[in-house]
This record gives structure tokens, sequence and C-alpha cells, in this order.
């Protein structure tokens, strides 16, 4: 095994997949170290044996792949791509695949990782696993990202499988993506709409899918504002990110009653502190123009975004965002993670010693997944079901999995993360010690 000192006071790390074992929290973790920090923690409180400990925390495999990709003009590019699987005990393992600049070894395995603790407090039945391609999918052209997503498919083949790893949209993927994948896998396997999520619903994808992360996030902050004597209809809201969680986020949480007074985009964001007008901000985004730019709101930067006098705020972006140089600094009483990892460790403690609620993307953005599971059931069963039953039953299991946090919490006197931390891990190591994986 291979080790290297670590100077920030962790044990040990290898080069596959098992990150360094931080005891304190800091901000120069990488997106791995940070997921895993939160399980360790959790892996302390219930007191779990070595050898599950060992398990839990390393990825179960890691496929990483050249892709070459014929250009327009005529050049090879030739990108990187990876699928890793972290736990499979409760089911197939399930995740979405990202396509960024920024989505390289490190960053998919703490997404594989969150994959299982969130499927696991979500109680959905399956394992927890993520792609990615390290790219720029803003600068590729649509036959160039076809290209692509064919290639990365017909590499990541073998791993995958109706039962045995499903991939979903994620970062800069969505239904076109998901539907290329599922026409490239059917080349070898037959008509297979089982093997994604997320698909246009013409080719077997759940109605309600596309809305459902922004959906969950809106039931599961409802519920945390109600706890905190927080009337929605009063709540003014700050969302970083403008995308498929963003916009689906800002235009519920709109829609009954909250007022949205900020987005972002990468270039930037808009604020009005009377309520933004989404229609015209989708509208103007659909010219290919960055919220930014919006005349019915002040220019504000990412930074200042996050640091804006709201009562709810929702980074809805990328990992990272909320740190030590800036936790101090923010003025909502609730945070709600829609996006993946967006709050450091040291930054999380931050924000409880303020007092800043914390609803953690393991359970704030677990929606997405939910339906995901509600389409693959769908497509096993070739029975579609209804829009009002799919946002019934995601009503349903968000507010579950939301009052079980809750609960936890309380009992334990823990914050809402290490509360969602411990369902989830109690739950996965249950599962792995009744198969007798170790
Ligand atoms: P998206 O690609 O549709 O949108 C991403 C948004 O973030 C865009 O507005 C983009 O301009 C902005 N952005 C990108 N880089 C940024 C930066 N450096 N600073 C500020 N903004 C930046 O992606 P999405 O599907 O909405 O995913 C957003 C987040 O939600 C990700 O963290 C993702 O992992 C998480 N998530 C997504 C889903 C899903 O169903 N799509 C489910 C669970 C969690």
């Amino acid at each position: 095994m291979e080790t290297k000192d670590d100077v920030r006071g962790g044990t040990e790390a290898t080069e596959l997949g098992i990150s360094t074992r931080h005891t304190e929290p800091s901000d120069d973790m990488t997106p791995f170290e940070a997921a895993t920090f939160f399980f360790h923690r959790s892996a302390d409180r219930l007191e779990l044996r070595d050898e599950m400990r060992e398990v839990l925390a390393s990825t179960y495999r890691e496929l990483a792949v050249q892709v070459p990709v014929r250009m327009d003009d005529g050049r090879v590019v030739v990108f990187r791509g990876y699928r890793i699987q972290h736990n499979g005990a409760r089911g197939p393992y399930k995740g979405g695949i990202r396509y960024h600049e920024s989505a390289d070894l490190d960053e998919v395995r703490a997404l594989a990782a969150l994959m299982t603790w969130k499927n696991a407090v979500i109680d959905v039945p399956f394992g927890g696993a993520k792609g990615g391609v390290q790219c720029e999918p803003a600068l590729l052209s649509s036959a160039e990202l076809e290209r692509l997503t064919r290639r990365f498919t017909g590499m990541i083949a073998y791993i995958i499988g109706v039962n045995r790893d499903i991939p979903a949209p994620d970062m800069g993927t969505n239904a076109q993506v998901m539907a290329w994948m599922m026409d490239a896998y059917g080349h070898r396997a037959g008509h297979t709409p089982g093997i994604v999520t997320g698909k246009p619903v013409e080719l077997g994808g759940s109605p309600g899918r596309e809305e459902a992360t922004g959906r969950g996030v809106v039931i599961c902050g409802r519920e945390a504002a109600k706890r905190m004597d927080m009337t929605w209809s009063d709540c003014s809201i700050a969302i970083q990110g403008f995308g498929n969680v963003g916009y689906w986020t800002a235009a519920l949480a709109a829609e009954q009653g909250a007022k949205v007074v900020a987005v972002s985009d990468v270039a930037g964001g808009t604020y009005n502190k009377d309520g933004l007008d989404l229609e015209a901000l989708s509208r103007h985004q659909k010219q290919s123009l960055s919220v930014s730019e919006f005349d019915g709101g002040d220019k504000v930067s990412n930074e200042e975004l996050l640091e804006l006098e709201c009562d709810i705020l929702i980074p809805a972006a990328i990992h990272g965002v909320i740190h030590c140089k800036n936790a101090g600094r923010i003025k909502a009483k609730l945070v709600v993670e829609a996006a993946n990892g967006p709050t450091t460790p040291a930054a999380d403690e931050i924000l409880n010693d303020n007092g800043v609620t914390v609803l953690p993307d393991i359970l704030a953005n677990a929606g997405g997944v939910t339906v995901s599971y509600f389409e693959w059931v769908q497509n096993i069963q070739q029975f579609r079901w209804e829009a009002d039953q799919v946002n019934f039953e995601l009503k349903k299991k968000m507010s579950k999995a939301t009052n079980q946090v809750f609960s936890r919490a309380e009992q334990g006197g823990l914050t809402l993360r290490d509360a969602a931390f411990d369902i989830a891990v109690q739950r996965v190591a249950h599962a792995a010690e009744v198969r007798g994986y170790i």
C-alpha cells in the first residue's frame, strides 16, 4: 500500500479511492477528502468496526478512460472520462454524469460517495456512483457533444447496466445527452431504456424528472422553514446557479409564494430586493445571455450573491463555494445545499457556530435521484406514471426523509448534516453486514 505523510493531521492515503483521513476540518481538503470527513465523523459516532469503515471510506471500482473525439474542424481531442462506483450494498450503482472542466478523478470520487449516502438517506434501493468527462461543454458543438457522449458510453458500457449501474444527468449534461447514451448502449444491448434516467419523456423518461431536484429542494426547504418558524411567503431567497436545479428551484419556490431576490450563472448574478421577474429572466437566458446582463436587477458577483441579505441561501452550482473566508459573512438563516458539496467542512463549522441551519446536500438535492428511481421502475415495468403521481410520491419520500433527519438531529443533539450521515451510514453498513460483504 502506498502511503504518504500528511501535514494536516491525517493518517495515510493510498492512490486508489481511499482518502486521507482528516481529524480537523479545513478548506484545503480535496472534494473526496471533504466528503469522507463527514463519513468518518459519523463512523466514530456509530462506532463502526474498522473493516466496515475501510470498506465504506473507499471506492469499489474506478474506471478512467481516454475519450478521443473528432472535432468539427477535423482535429482529434483526447478527453479524460471516469465512472466510479463507490458502494453497491443497497442496490445497483446510481449517479449522474458530469461534463465540466473540474470533473477530475477526485471530484468524481467525492460525488460517487455522496450518492451512496444520498440514496441511503432518501431510501431508494441504489448504491452510489458518479461519472464525468473533463471538458467545457459550452465550447463544444452539439455534434461534438454527441460524438463525445457516444464514445464515452462505449468505453464505460461494460460496467454499467440496468441492474448494475444506471447513469443520469448532472452538471453540463441533460436529457439529450441521456438519449444519446441510451441509443449508444442500445447498439450493443438492444433497446434498454432503463440504462439511464433523466431521458426525454418520449424515450421513456419520467414526467417530472426535469424539475425533480428543484422540487425536492423546495419541499425540504419549506419543511425546514416551517420548523424554524419562518413563513414561506415572507421568505427572500438567493440562489447561486441558474441551470436545471437553480432554475426549477427558483420557479417552484416563487410559484409557492417566496420571493427570489437573486440568481447567478458562471458569469455572475442579478439581484432585485423586491423579487426577480423569473419569466422575463428565463426569456433573457434563452437568448444565450448571462443572467448578470438582465436589466430587471442589479449586477452582483457570485461571491457577493452568497453574502446578500436574505432569509434562505441556496447554492445550486458547484462545490466549495462556502468556505472559511466567507462563511462568517453569510446572512441567511437557512442554507439549502442544492449543489453537491457547496460547503467546505471548515465553513460548515462556522455556519453551525453562527446558528445558521444547513440542510445538507445528501438530503436537500435528493429529489432528482428519487424521480430517477421512479423512472427506472417505470422502465422495468414498461408502465408510465402520470406527473401527479410522480410529484405525490416525490413529496412523500422527501418529507419522510426530512422528518427522519430532523428527528435524529433533535434526539442526538446533532446538526442536520451529521444526522443525515448517521442515518445513511447506518443503513449502508447494515446492508453490507447482512449481505456478508465483510
Ligand atoms: P447545470 O449545468 O444545469 O447548471 C449549472 C449552473 O451553475 C449554471 O447556471 C452554470 O452557469 C453555473 N455555474 C457553473 N460553474 C459555476 C461557477 N464556477 N460559479 C457559479 N456558477 C457556476 O447543472 P445542474 O444539473 O443544475 O447542477 C447544479 C448542481 O446541482 C451540481 O452541483 C449538481 O451536482 C447538483 N445536482 C444536480 C442534480 C440534477 O438532477 N441535475 C441532482 C442533484 C444534485
